[in-house]
């Protein structure tokens, strides 16, 4: 390999809030960046939507730019990797490449209606045996169903084979190839719900289920599989794609998590938490998902999977709501003012709960308050609810899947900048906490995938070797203290549900 023709990997990392490219060297560091937001659009009540188009013309934006910013020509790029934020469905016609309805954001719920009714009609056991997830509108199928039922002449144009459908990560490829590529990568598809996780193919029973037409699917590839060149025109010259996956396991890629036992959680608006169980897909008894970590070169992992609706969301929720803080910084402050003595619970239930409760009638309340309480003890305790929900994730996990190995937390997203929480977190979890020096962990996974498919960073054994942490918070807390801080987070979390 010859790095100084071609010693550059480009990450597309395609998120919710915004659209980011980011240059990587041989050696792992970040070389240029280009970030653009991205625009949301909620045209009703509990409907998220997003412009295809926009996430596509964004993504090119940063590419463009993050090759300018570093000076780089498209021939010093040796590979493109892609990470994207999953669940999210667009459906385009095949022949002139526009989609027929906006994007369907994955926090769209306009779905759950007709997801009851097949609840109802029993088909969650089924669902979850052949695809590990719930039967829930978050995942794609609800979704396909939806537009090809609700947007006019979509269901005799797809039955016709007109129409294709993609979560994000297709519509990049389709796009960056100029319409010659429909495909996707295993962990996007395992996020469908129309995937079959354990014989590892779209499957016809869920496709009836949810009424799709099975030539809208694209290919289904290895993470590290060659997808395709990207159109000479777009960067100036041809870039292999050849790195793919969903952004919560790039992000356990990125955070070099590939051996059994090994354990990622993102703290960003929510908290995804992601536990690999090698090659046995694990069934959860307690809500969790079951989906796929990685496949490469052929060979599947599995992942347990937690998600959290509101981490990061809670100090948003003190800093725009409430204004009683100005800024998320400021929450390390007031946390290291606050009276220790004070036992204030919040739990943040705003929309739901979700795993392993996923209750989605509980809310939010604050418990524990004194005429002592002032904004400190509401600001930590706010902080202190992301580390027992996270707490409360890690028990389902160990109670599904038991691991002789030591747990240790490997942290990333907004959130893990902030000292005081990493520091409770490992109190609260009895368990070290791992921050890396690069935190951009999905778009370092989907750099990853692809720089060692092109034979740029060769091993996944080098890669995990050349992991960094940047700091390692270890538990602190007496037992004691901390079995009186748990029973008292137990008892709240267990009136909000009473609430409901
Ligand atoms: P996302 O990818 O979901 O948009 P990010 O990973 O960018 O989220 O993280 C942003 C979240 O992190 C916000 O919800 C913000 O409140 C939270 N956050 C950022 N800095 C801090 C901090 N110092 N302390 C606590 N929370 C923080």
């Amino acid at each position: 390999m010859n790095t100084t023709a071609a010693g550059f990997v480009i990450a597309i990392d395609q998120g919710t809030t915004s659209s980011r490219s980011i240059v990587f060297d041989h050696q792992y560091a970040i070389h240029s960046q280009a970030q653009v937001e991205l625009e949301q659009f909620f045209p009703h009540s509990g409907w998220v939507e997003q412009d295809p188009d926009e996430i596509w013309q964004t993504t090119l934006a940063t590419a463009r730019q993050s090759m300018h910013q570093g000076n780089l020509r498209a021939d010093q790029l040796c590979a493109l990797g892609i990470s994207n934020q999953r669940e999210t469905t667009i459906v385009w016609n095949r022949a002139s490449g526009k989609p027929v309805y906006n994007a369907i954001v994955w926090q769209d719920r306009r779905t759950a209606q007709y997801c009851n009714q097949r609840r109802q009609d029993g088909a969650q056991a089924t669902v979850t045996a052949k695809t590990g997830l719930l039967l829930d509108a978050y995942f794609s199928a609800s979704k396909i169903a939806w537009i090809l039922d609700n947007v006019s002449g979509a269901r005799a144009a797809a039955e016709r084979g007109e129409l294709a459908f993609g979560t994000v990560d297709s519509w990049l490829i389709w796009n960056l190839t100029a319409g010659a590529v429909h495909a996707t990568d295993v962990t996007n598809a395992s996020r469908t719900m129309l995937y079959n996780i354990h014989r590892q193919g779209w499957d016809s029973e869920l496709l009836e289920l949810f009424n799709v037409p099975r030539s809208m699917l694209p290919e289904v590839l290895d993470c590290n599989g060659f997808f395709g060149y990207t159109s000479a025109s777009l960067l100036g010259g041809a870039v292999k794609i050849c790195g793919v996956a969903g952004d919560q396991q790039a992000a356990a890629m990125g955070q070099a998590c590939f051996t059994k036992g090994m354990l990622k959680a993102t703290y960003g608006t929510g908290c995804f938490a992601l536990l690999n169980t090698g090659d046995t897909a694990v069934e959860s008894q307690h809500q969790l998902l079951t989906t796929v970590a990685a496949r490469l070169d052929g060979k599947i992992s599995y992942a347990l999977e937690g998600s959290i609706f509101i981490a990061g969301a809670a100090i948003q929720w003190l800093r725009d709501g409430l204004r009683i803080i100005q800024s998320a910084e400021q929450s390390t402050a007031e946390a290291l003012a606050s009276d220790p003595d004070q036992a204030v619970y919040l739990v943040p239930a705003f929309t739901g709960l979700g795993a392993p409760w996923w209750d989605p009638e509980a809310r939010a309340a604050i418990f524990g308050l004194s005429l002592a309480t002032g904004r400190s003890e509401i600001v930590r305790a706010a902080l202190e609810s992301v580390c027992y929900q996270t707490l409360d994730l890690l028990k389902a996990m160990h109670a599904d899947w038991q691991t002789t190995s030591e747990t240790v937390l490997r942290v990333d997203g907004g959130m893990a900048v902030n000292d005081w929480t990493m520091q409770f977190l490992a109190d609260v979890l009895q368990a070290p906490i791992d921050r890396p020096v690069i935190t951009e962990t999905s778009a370092l996974g989907a750099a990853w995938l692809a720089a060692s498919h092109a034979g740029l960073w060769p091993t996944s054994a080098d890669f995990a070797g050349a992991w960094q942490c940047q700091q390692r918070f270890t538990p602190a807390m007496t037992p004691e203290r901390r079995k009186v801080k748990v029973a008292g987070w137990d008892a709240a979390i267990g009136r909000v549900r009473g609430l409901a």
